[in-house]
Formats: C-alpha cells, structure tokens, sequence
C-alpha cells in the first residue's frame, strides 16, 4: 500500500494539470482497491459546489458537467459532516439522489471520504461497486489513508493547474495563504531557485539562445560520462563483471541515440536545457515506474539518478550566468542565506519561501534587510512561477499571482503608502527614544549581514544589541579564520563605536546548519545547538572570542552574549574559555578591557535559573523567538503551526515578567532581543515589564520609536495590569489593539487584526 501511494503522490506532484493528477488518482486507487468505481469530486472555490472532476467506472463525458450544492446527495454528506461514509446498500440511504446519466445505478456499495487540507473540505473520494456489500475495515483505512496523503497534492496540483492554464483558481482576494515573513508588499517577477537539483522542480522556460542551450546540455553529459567512467574505473577490481556492465548501461541511456537525442530535440523546439532534460527523464522515470518486471521498475531509480547529476552541472552553469529581474521575486523550497546572498539587493524586492515560519532565520535576514517576505507558502505551484507577477503581502502572508489591474493598482497604492511613512518618520531618526512621560528606552538593533550595520545608523539604533555571528558563517564553504573574523567583528565595532555592540557567540544547529559542518539530527533544535556544539569543539569558541577581543583593542564597546545556555554549569565554562582567550590576547600586547559577559535566556530551565546565571554575569538578553517555541512546545520554523506560535502567549509573557525581576534583583539589566521587541503591538508591554533595552532589526527601529514617543508609561502599567490573569493570545491583543488604537496609531500594524505575530 505505502508503495501504491508512493507512486501515486509522485505522479500527482509531476503532473501538468490538475485533470491529469486527478485522472491518475482514480485509475490507481480503483485498481488497487479492485473495485468498479472510482470517482473524484472538488469543490468549486467560487459557488462552493462538489464538481465531478475525474472518474473510472462512471460515464466521462459528464466530467466537469456535472455538480452537486454543497449538502447535496451522499457526497455532500461526507463533505458537510467531514467524515467517512461506508454503506452497502446505497440507494436507501436518505441523502442518496440518482443523478440521471452518471451510470451509478448498478453500483450498490458506496464509500466516500473526505480530502480535508489544512481544515478545508476540498471534495471527496468515492468508491463505488455493484455488489452488495460493506467495505471491510481494511478497506476504509485505505481509503481515509490515501484521502488524507492526497489532500496536500490535489491542493497544490489544483494550484499548479490554475497557474499553466492562466487562471488562478483560488479567490483572487484571499491569495495563497502563507505565515507573514517580514512585513511589506513586494511587486514583481518570480524568479525560481532550486537549491538542489530535482527534477520535478525545474520550470517549463522558453530558450534565450536555442545553441547555447544545446551546448550547455551537451557539455553537462560530457561531464557526467566522464564523472561515471571514472567510478567505473575505480570499481573495476570490487565488482563482478555482470555489475559492472551496468555502468555501460547508464552510458548508453544518455546516448544521443536515446534519451540525449529526445531532449536535444525539444531544445531545438525552443525549450531550455534543464527543462527538456526534466520533461524527457520524468516521463521515462515514469514509464519504467510503471513496468510490472521489479527488475526493470528499480531501473527508474538509475534514470532519476543519471538526470539528476545532469541538471547539477547544468544548474551550475546557470548560477553563474544569472540575470536577475529589475524587481525581483526570489521563491524557493527553502530559501537559504546563501541565495538570499545570490541576488542583487537592488533588485530583490521580495521573498517566497515554501518552508519557514515567522521566526525561521529566513524570515529574520529578511526583516533585517526590509525585504517583505512570506513563509511556508507549501501549496504554491513554485515551479511554475517563473516570469510571472507576483505580489508579495509580507504583512498578511498571502501571495498573488498574476493579480488583475484593480488588485495590483491596490498593492501599488500600500507600497507607495509605505514608502510615505518611511519617510515621515525618517525625522525622527536623531530624537531621544522616551515615552511621553519620560520613560528612556533605549532601541537597539540586531545585526548578521553587512547591510545592516548601515540600515541601523541611518534608523537611528543607539547600539547593538544581538550581532548573530553564525550569518557570516553561513555564507561561507568554510570556518573563517580568527583574523578573518578579527576583521569582521572591527567593522560592527568601529561602525557602532562608542555605543555598545553585543556579540553571541556562535549559534548554529536547529534551522542554522553550516554547510561544511553539517549537523544531521531528528530534532535538531532540541539537539547539538548554540553553546552545546562551541563547548564540544573549544577550538571554535577560543577562536572566535580571540577574535572579538581583538576586535575590540582601542575600542571597549564590545559585550559578549552566550547562546542556549541551559545549565549554570555551561555558563561557568564558558566563563573560564572566555577568561583564558583574555589572557592570552592580552600577553600578545592587546590592550583592550574585559568586556561585559550576558546570557541570552531562551531555555525554560534559564527562566527557572535567572537569578543564579545574573549572578554570574553583567546582564541578561532574552531570545524570546526560542524562549516561546520551547515554552509553549511549537516549533518556530514550521508552518503548519504557526497559529500557535504566540509570542503574547500568558505563559510566555509571565516568564518575561520572572526574568526581568530576577535580573533587576541581581542588580542587572536585561533587555529583549527576540522578534517581539520589535513588535510595536507588544511595545507597551515590554515597557511596563521593566526591559532595559529593546532589540530589533532595523526595520523596526523607527516604527517602534513613533510608538514609544506617542504612549505613556501610565498606560502601557494599565495595559500590564489588564493583562494578569489572562489566559489566552487574543485576549492579550484585545487589549493591546485598544491602546495602539486609541493612540491611533493602527497604520503601524498592517496586519490582520488578530494576525499572527
Ligand atoms: C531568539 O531566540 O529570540 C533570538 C534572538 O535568537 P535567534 O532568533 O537567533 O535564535
Ligand atoms: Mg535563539
């Protein structure tokens, strides 16, 4: 069964158009249930209507003809009450209604289950046989088993089919729905990056240069056959001739006399190289998929192989030759620092990332650069994309394609609405940041990449307070070296100076893996992550705390924070590698002072051990983009739920209130550097708690400045007050809402009300 489905998810993903995907559907799950029926409904997206869309067994001709309303018939009873439907004796049932041309009338078992996807009732899947009889349990497992593996499929082949064919199926005002990146609208031209070759992914493109692409093609086999006789060289001596002989094999299926020459042919037809390469090998993939001897059918793994190591070299090449779009729209799987780092800054106006979620660390280089961004957007037809208009609503996490005039003429109206409130409060960039009664709050900013170090001045952050130096590590195939590192922290240093830089300690693991330190593990972020791998592997540490040390001779702004600390055992070690590279640095002849030591308290067990680590250190910074995800269980980089990743969450506020009192008790300060500092919502709160410092990406600077200057510290204490005691998210924004909205200050706040943060 798992193989059937297998089978039947990868050529539902391969598909062209929905009325293919469907067509497959119901010839596989009819002959792997053996039964006379198999028939598909969906729902129509505008007058809500169950739609015959694909059958085996029943009268074709009425495919697309033929609708039910919504409660109507057995198949609008499986759809109204969500769930499984098993009758054997059909025609008595009370919903039943004979449709007069369908054929049903023989059939007197019925099965039908709901395809639900992400809550939403998309149609049904019906089985149907002449004899009388009830399916047996096994057989209702099956069917719920592949209705719930396909509703993913159907609803991103449905999406798919909608973008080939010109039309956007979904209601044109709701979008394709993803989890807001980084705010902003962003208008323009998708451009699809695969990270790693997959065929299914390619785009269907038309060709620049029809020769060069033939050539580029040609030169791609060149280098796997030389790539494969190498390996067959080396194995020579370890394999039995017959084994060997297979390396011929796969020579011969890139022969120009075979595949090589079919996708030569649609080349010269006008498609782009690794486009006919993918269209040739997917149907070759299928057809021997599709073969009844398992010796031939494996052989497809070969085929899938052997186009996959052409479209590397091919992608490769291309990487190289790109040309970016005036105003464009990166879409990836999974968008990565690295191809974040690919495209122009200029001409990146947008982001559409098919994984993340909010407070993934791309949707944080994205709010740092101000680049709008949606996130987890996994029912985009990405690879179809290319070339089209797309708009991009990082504030409500939807995405447009091909929007008409009258939407686009909208989104152009918030962009230049956006662009207006820039610049009103570009003025406020050298006042004091104080509520209106007088309470300082000092706006810090958090840096990674090189940009932001100027998006900050020109916002006007008075310090720096998370530098996370695993960006710059990330952008590289290999560990900088210390002076290398030296060089790097100087620059944050010396851009900042006087004002104080804090510097975390690398922290990588979780969503953040180096690509030359690869970390491969079930659960990554309650696994080898932050100081847990730097204490493991001293020599990293050692290096890079020489290096900010070094960094700061003649400065003094440096403050070092300690990522992930879980344990008081874990801060003292640190301490005592901190202390050694001081003296070590300062026997080389640098003179620079001992800078201040803080931990960042994202770990529960840290909120419970507050008072014991300020103690040990000069402040505190909490990450509260960790510090929820671990609280409240949710992981922060996963789509599906985001709705119940709450930054306002009660627990997550009351432990932001414990640490604040601990850290003020131990005569330290604290301040606040995960994503909800710069949320002007949140503000007040943050406020009243008592946080020293808010840290925020650049962005966010001036935004969060207006709301500071306009409330008073009086109402943002009779905001926390209303708050204790509350038990959920939306009560707490109810409430917040009320404030911002009676400072009118909504403008600030573009998304949805009760939007996710
Ligand atoms: C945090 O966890 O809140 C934080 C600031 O660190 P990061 O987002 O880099 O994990
Ligand atoms: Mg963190």
């Amino acid at each position: 069964m798992i193989e059937t489905l297998r089978k039947i998810v990868q050529a539902v993903n391969e598909a062209d158009t929905l009325d293919d995907a469907l067509n497959f559907i119901v010839h596989e799950v009819r002959a792997a249930m053996q039964t006379d029926v198999c028939t598909i409904y969906l729902r129509d997206q505008g007058n809500r209507r169950l739609v015959f869309r694909a059958t085996e067994g029943l009268n074709k001709d009425k495919v697309g003809q033929f609708s039910l309303a919504a409660s109507e018939g057995l198949v609008g009873w499986v759809v109204a009450r969500g769930e499984l439907l098993n009758l054997d004796d059909a025609m008595n049932h009370p919903s039943f209604q004979l449709v007069p041309g369908l054929g049903e009338e023989t059939f007197n078992s019925f099965m039908g289950a709901p395809i639900i996807h992400q809550r939403d009732p998309l149609g049904v899947l019906v089985v149907q046989q002449s004899a009388a009889r009830r399916f047996s349990d096994d057989e209702e497992a099956f069917l719920i088993t592949v209705s719930a593996q396909l509703a993913g499929v159907i609803a991103h082949a449905e999406l798919t089919g909608a973008v080939s064919s010109g039309e956007i199926a979904r209601d044109d005002a709701t979008g394709i729905v993803g989890v807001p990146g980084s705010p902003g609208i962003g208008i323009g031209t998708a451009v699809f990056v695969s990270p790693t070759a997959d065929l299914s992914a390619v785009p269907s493109r038309s060709a620049d240069n029809r020769k060069q692409e033939l050539r580029a093609f040609r030169a791609a086999l060149a280098r796997v056959r030389d790539d494969i006789e190498v390996v067959a060289e080396n194995l020579r001596d370890e394999l039995s001739p017959e084994d060997h002989a297979l390396f011929n094999v796969y020579l011969t299926i890139l022969d120009d006399s075979t595949m090589g020459s079919e996708v030569a042919g649609l080349i010269k037809a006008g498609e782009w190289a690794q486009g006919a390469l993918s269209q040739v090998m997917i149907k070759h993939i299928r057809h021997f998929e599709r073969m009844e001897h398992s010796y031939l059918r494996e052989r497809a793994v070969d085929v899938r192989d052997l186009g996959t190591r052409v479209l590397t070299y091919l992608q490769d090449e291309e990487r190289s030759i790109r040309d970016w779009p005036e105003n464009t729209i990166l879409v990836a799987e999974e968008v990565t620092a690295s191809a974040l780092g690919e495209v122009p800054r200029e001409r990146l106006v947008g982001i559409v990332s098919l994984r993340g979620s909010s407070n993934s660390h791309t949707a944080i280089l994205a709010r740092g650069m101000g680049v709008p961004a949606v996130l987890g957007a996994s029912d985009l037809p990405y690879s179809r994309l290319d070339d089209k208009t797309v708009v991009v609503d990082g504030y409500n996490g939807r995405v447009y394609i091909n929007p008409h005039a009258q939407a686009l003429r909208r989104f152009e109206k918030l962009v230049n609405e956006d662009e207006a409130l820039s610049e009103e409060l570009a003025i406020l960039r050298d006042d004091l940041c104080q509520t209106s009664d007088g309470r300082r709050v000092p706006l810090w900013v958090n840096t990674g990449i090189a940009a932001d170090l100027q998006r900050a001045l020109d916002n006007g952050a008075e310090g720096v307070g998370l530098y996370r130096t695993e960006v710059a590590f990330l952008l590289r195939d290999r560990f900088p070296s210390e002076e290398e590192q030296r060089q790097l922290y100087r620059d944050q240093l010396e851009a900042f100076a006087s004002a104080p830089v804090t510097m975390r300690t690398l922290d990588i693991g979780g969503d953040k893996s180096l690509p030359y330190f690869p970390i491969k593990e079930d659960n990554p972020f309650l696994g080898w992550r932050g100081v847990r791998v730097t204490l493991d592997h001293p020599e990293i540490f050692l290096a890079q705390v020489r290096a900010m040390l070094k960094a700061n001779e003649g400065l003094g702004n440096l403050r070092i924070l300690l990522p992930m600390i879980s344990s008081v055992e874990e801060l003292e070690e640190s301490l005592v590698l901190i202390k050694r590279c001081h003296e070590e640095v300062s026997a080389e002849g640098y003179t620079q002072p001992f800078p201040p030591i803080g931990v960042m308290i994202e770990v529960p067990s840290a909120v419970y051990l507050a008072a014991s680590l300020a103690e040990r250190v000069d402040f505190l910074s909490v990450g509260s983009n960790d510090l929820t995800q671990y609280l409240l269980a949710v992981d922060r980089n996963n789509a599906r739920v985001a709705d119940l990743y709450q930054a306002l969450h009660p627990a997550v506020l009351s432990a932001l209130q414990a640490i604040v009192v601990a850290a003020h008790g131990a005569g330290k300060t604290v301040s606040l550097c995960g994503e909800i500092a710069g949320d002007p919502r949140s503000v007040p709160l943050l406020i009243a708690m008592g946080f020293d410092q808010l840290s925020m990406n650049a962005t966010n600077v001036p935004r969060v400045k207006k709301v500071v200057q306009t409330i008073t510290e009086e109402d943002a204490h009779t905001a926390l007050r209303k708050i204790q005691g509350m038990h959920s998210a939306g009560q707490v924004m109810a409430v917040l809402d009320e404030l911002i909205e009676g400072y009118q200050l909504e403008r600030f706040i573009r998304s949805n009300k009760r939007g996710r943060q």
